[in-house]
């Protein structure tokens, strides 16, 4: 069988990421979400194995030490992973899959260097709009929001790497944008 893409998707907390790629999920049966392991807390509405394995700090530092992790990175202060294995299974059955990890991350999967990877930055219109998606979402307190917002600028500087850039300034043109790379 056809090994499937590995598609990862990056850019700043806010900049609309997390919708695109559930729309993306809805649109195509053929994607698949790679369910990252996350040391913070899930917000409401999150459910364990669904946005996030949700795990102790002490159960995370056992998967870095026995290899589970592809890559993992320490976002303001927690601990986020992609489990390895269940990636590569689902590679295996022809799965496009989805992977919704930071710069930092997705250094580190390219390195991995799996094959038939591909990378998308999302980029919000500008730091301001972002601000105001951030201060409008209401789930993160203003220290969280200022924390997020000045690691996004410096992810801004880092969207030069990846193969594809699409600014979300229409989100239901960025939807189509990003489903017509991946299926090209
Ligand atoms: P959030 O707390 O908003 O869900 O995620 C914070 C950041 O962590 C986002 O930029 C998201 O893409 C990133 N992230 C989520 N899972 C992973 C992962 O497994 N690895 C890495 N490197 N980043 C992740």
């Amino acid at each position: 069988m056809k090994k499937g893409k590995i598609v990862v998707i990056s850019g700043p907390s806010g900049c609309g990421k997390g919708t695109v790629i559930a729309r993306l999920l809805e649109m195509d049966a053929s994607f698949k979400l790679s369910v990252s392991m996350t040391t913070r807390a899930p917000r409401p509405g999150e459910a364990n194995g669904r946005e996030y394995y949700f795990v102790s700090k002490e159960e995370f530092e056992k998967r870095i030490d026995i290899g589970d992790l592809l890559e993992y990175t320490n976002y303001n202060g927690n601990y986020y992973g992609t489990p390895k294995k269940e990636m590569y299974a689902m590679q295996a059955e022809g799965i496009t899959v989805l992977l919704d990890i930071e710069v930092e991350g997705a250094d580190n999967v390219r390195k991995a260097a799996p094959e038939n990877l591909m990378t998308i930055f999302l980029a919000p219109p500008s730091l301001d709009e972002l601000r105001k998606r951030l201060t409008g979402r209401a789930t993160e307190t203003a220290d969280v929001i200022e924390k997020r917002l000045m690691r996004a600028n410096e992810e801004l500087k880092e969207q030069h790497k990846y193969d594809h850039i699409v600014v979300n300034d229409d989100l239901e043109e960025t939807i189509q944008t990003v489903y017509h790379l991946i299926k090209e």
